[in-house]
Formats: C-alpha cells, structure tokens, sequence
C-alpha cells in the first residue's frame, strides 16, 4: 500500500527510530509520546485495522501479540506497561495500518 505511513516506514522511505525487527514485525518509537516510552508495534503485513484482519492472519497476530513482552522487555518496562490497540475512527485509530501502542516508564493513566 504506497500510501500508507506506516508501510513507507517499515520500507525506511520515512525515517523512525527502530526498537525490533524480524521477518513479520517493525517496532519503532512513536513521533508524539504519550508516554516516557511509547512504542508501535506492526505487522509489515498492510492491514488497515482490526476490522480487516481475516482468518489468515490469525497467526500473524498471535506472533505480534506474544512479541510485545520481548519488546516491552528489551525497552527496561520491567514494572508493566499498556498495550493499547485503537480501531477505526471511532476507536481513536489515526492511522491505518494496524498498530500496537506499547506505553510504560512512569506513573499510569496514559494516553
Ligand atoms: P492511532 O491514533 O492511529 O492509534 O496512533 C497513531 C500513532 O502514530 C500516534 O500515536 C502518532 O503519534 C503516531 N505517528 C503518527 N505519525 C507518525 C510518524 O510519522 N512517525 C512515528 N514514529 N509515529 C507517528
């Protein structure tokens, strides 16, 4: 999807600052923390959001999800963190491709 920002990340068309990588998943800081850390976690996989996963990507997921301990681990969030997964307009999702937001290093609520 040449449009997407996300996808133009994952590609390195549009720099971030990269915390994780392997053959499925991008893991970068987020531009506007609402945290002290704030990561996003996403697929390369161009999924617009929760709504458009099918079947198929069901293990996609599953690796995604059970991923972001490692990466909340490599971040030092030894204390916990929140997972936030917005979708759709009115679920907050400002960007269309599916992300995890990571969030911890200090006192709660976030975002
Ligand atoms: P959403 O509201 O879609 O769940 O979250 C989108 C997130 O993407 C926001 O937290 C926003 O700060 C972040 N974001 C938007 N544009 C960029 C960008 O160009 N680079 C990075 N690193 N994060 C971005």
């Amino acid at each position: 999807m040449n449009d997407c920002l996300f996808c133009k990340i994952i590609d390195g068309d549009i720099p971030s600052k990269k915390v994780y990588e392997d053959d499925l998943l991008f893991a970068f800081h987020d531009i506007s923390p609402k945290a002290p850390t704030h990561v996003l976690l996403i697929p390369k996989k161009h999924i617009d959001s929760l709504n458009q996963a099918q079947e198929d990507d069901k293990d996609l997921m599953a690796h995604a999800l059970l991923t972001i301990p490692k990466v909340a681990k490599q971040l030092g969030l030894d204390e916990g963190y929140r997972t936030i997964l917005n979708t759709e307009k009115g679920g907050g999702q400002e960007v269309f491709h599916i992300h995890f937001h990571i969030l911890g290093g200090g006192s709660m609520p976030f975002a």
